[in-house]
């Protein structure tokens, strides 16, 4: 067969090459006809057993989740679930049956078709996307129904070490719920037809740290089964039945890959320290406390940022409640024992906009800016005070910062501050141990907050930039849009301005300022950063080393008067010009 190339989606970094394992089509193709009246009930009945078996086989996975699978995983679950129980699928299909007498499939795949149509209209990206996720929900009941296998099942040869390190999954979608079959497995890489920026498959597969493409058209009926494919996960290509040449090139790319992370392995143990002799601290994002043992294996020095609101996600499905004080505290204070006398610096709950909670009904228009972070907590003292009062008590078995999101307004801070003293009080009252000397820090994502930043210096302990809403709001680009996506530009010079501004005035003010965002990460901006003075990074622990790497190598004499020419220029093409002549020095 002759060698072909299809495009799709970048959404996980890196190379993967071995031989296509292709998941069975899409099971929406179904027999279609009409029932007599008499059997209707009957026909109700098989739908309401099929859907209270995927009930189950969902609690099941759900419960069987591996303690170290990604934290999205649960929570996709947990959509699933919910759109299990939704009167859209539960209910309209029983009715179809009974008023036109379809059989059970053909009700509830009209039923899915109608949602589906519904969906498309949808302006919201991420939002369209999850028309993906009603799909497969359908699709598990269909399999109930039809009685046909699951999609998913691997032959058990595959299993083996030699086989399954090279399968590469091609798929027209795969459900989170199905990925989970493969986590045991080292296959190497994911394709699918579905699927953009933020689909399940992309984020998981991000999480898990493999080489995957989606939104690559029609790759599921163009692949065959055990077709030899290359996926470049950094250019969203998929390289069909490549030529020996090719294939040899990739696997060059891939050894030195491999090879270059086996060198930076090392690194993990070397501080952190410029050419010329700076100490820079490398901390981690985390968003759950089982996330620290990758930062400690990172060589992380602390925690930057736990986003706490992915304690609080993903739980309408099976556990209906938010989490309590008690079993909030009992996170922060495993993530803090687990760093072992590292700082651990928690956010306050940061929803609203794309992280919207579960049980609280988001109705904003434009939720990125809507109630979300501090402002949703200002409005919602009691559940504030009681995640206030758990991070509060997690300091008494260790370091702790308490980081506050979104803050723009002075009066926001004091009325933050005010809260946290009240939350102190209670504590003392109720002869609850605690540091009263917690530190207490503004996140500064908002251009507002970066253009008044002597309001933040005088009434806080220290700053973290976050530097994915910053450049949103600077540049009005929603982040989660991939329409726009190409104008979120982090060389913006009215970023770079902000960035720069935020990091001299804390450092002429005395205070720690940090970076948290995405920019942190990476390594082609690293130093951008130090030359701009900034001396702590936080970021995924699987990014840590690279930009280690890259400290080791920067001089900041010779950084540091190239960053202030930078800072001095408004074309954009010049900035990201002058950035890459940067890395070479
Ligand atoms: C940021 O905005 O840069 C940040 C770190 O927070 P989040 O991505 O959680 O909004
Ligand atoms: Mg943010």
């Amino acid at each position: 067969m002759a060698s072909f190339t299809l495009h799709g989606i970048p959404v996980s970094r890196g190379i993967a090459i071995g031989r296509a394992h292709l998941l069975a089509p899409a099971a929406l193709d179904v027999k279609h006809y009409l029932i007599p009246e008499e059997q209707v009930e009957a026909e109700v009945q098989r739908l309401q057993m099929a859907i209270a078996a995927v009930h189950k086989e969902l609690q099941t996975i759900w419960n069987e989740l591996p303690k170290d699978s990604p934290a999205e995983l649960g929570a996709f679950i947990d959509v699933h679930a919910l759109i299990l129980s939704d009167p859209m699928i539960s209910e309209v299909p029983l009715d179809i049956i009974r008023s036109r007498y379809y059989n059970a499939e053909w009700a509830l795949v009209t039923q899915i078709d109608e949602l589906s149509a519904q969906f498309d209209e949808i302006e919201d990206t991420y939002l369209r996307e999850r028309k993906a996720d009603i799909q497969q929900v359908g699709e598990r009941v269909l399999k109930i129904l039809t009685g046909s296998p699951s999609a998913l099942q691997i032959s058990p040869g595959d299993g083996s070490e030699e086989s399954a390190g090279r399968m590469i999954v091609v798929a027209h979608d795969i459900s989170p719920a199905d990925m989970l079959q493969f986590k045991d497995r080292a296959f190497g890489g994911f394709v699918t037809d579905l699927g953009g920026q933020n689909s399940h498959t992309a984020i998981v597969a991000r999480s898990l740290d493999i080489p995957a493409a989606v939104g690559v058209t029609n790759a599921s009926a163009l692949i065959e089964q055990d077709d030899w494919i290359i996926i470049d996960g950094d250019a969203g290509v998929v390289i069909v039945d490549p030529p020996s040449k090719v294939l040899e090139q990739y696997r060059e790319r891939q050894a030195r890959l491999v090879r270059d992370r086996k060198k930076l392995s090392k690194l993990r143990k070397t501080p952190a320290v410029t050419r010329d002799g700076t100490e820079i601290t490398l901390c981690a994002n985390i968003e759950l406390p089982d996330d620290c043992p990758a930062a400690l294996e990172a060589g992380a020095s602390g925690v930057g940022l736990f986003r706490s609101e992915f304690l609080f996600m993903g739980r309408a499905g099976y556990v209906s409640k938010l989490p309590s004080e008690d079993e909030q505290f009992e996170s922060y204070r495993k993530a803090v024992v687990t760093m072992k006398g590292r700082p651990v610096t928690i956010r306050t709950l940061d929803i609203g906009a794309d992280k919207p909670l579960d049980t609280v009904e988001h109705t904003a228009l434009n939720p990125a800016l809507g109630l979300r972070a501090i402002r949703f907590c200002l409005a919602e003292p009691q559940m504030f005070l009681a995640q206030l009062r758990a991070i509060l008590r997690a300091s008494a078995f260790g370091p702790v910062k308490l980081l506050i999101p979104m803050l723009a307004h002075s009066f926001e801070i004091d009325q933050a501050l005010v809260m946290i003293e009240q939350a102190k009080s209670q504590l003392r009252e109720a002869n609850k141990k605690f540091d009263p000397l917690v530190p207490v820090g503004a996140m500064i994502e908002i251009p507002a907050a970066a253009l008044t930043l002597p309001v933040f210096v005088k009434r806080l302990d220290f700053l973290s930039i976050g530097t994915n809403d910053l450049i949103q709001y600077t540049l009005a680009i929603d982040r989660a849009d991939h329409e726009v996506a190409h104008l979120y530009e982090p060389l913006h010079p009215a970023v770079l301005y902000l960035l720069s501004t935020t990091i001299a005035v804390g450092a002429k003010a005395g205070i720690p300022v940090s970076v948290c965002g995405e920019m942190a990460g990476d390594a082609r901006l690293t130093r951008v950063l130090l030359g701009m003075g900034l001396r702590e990074f936080s970021m995924h622990p699987t990014q840590l080393l690279t930009v280690k790497q890259e400290i080791l190598n920067s001089d900041l004499a010779v950084v540091t008067p190239q960053v202030k020419r930078i800072l001095r220029m408004m074309e954009q093409k010049t900035i990201v010009e002058a950035v890459e002549q940067l890395r070479k020095l």
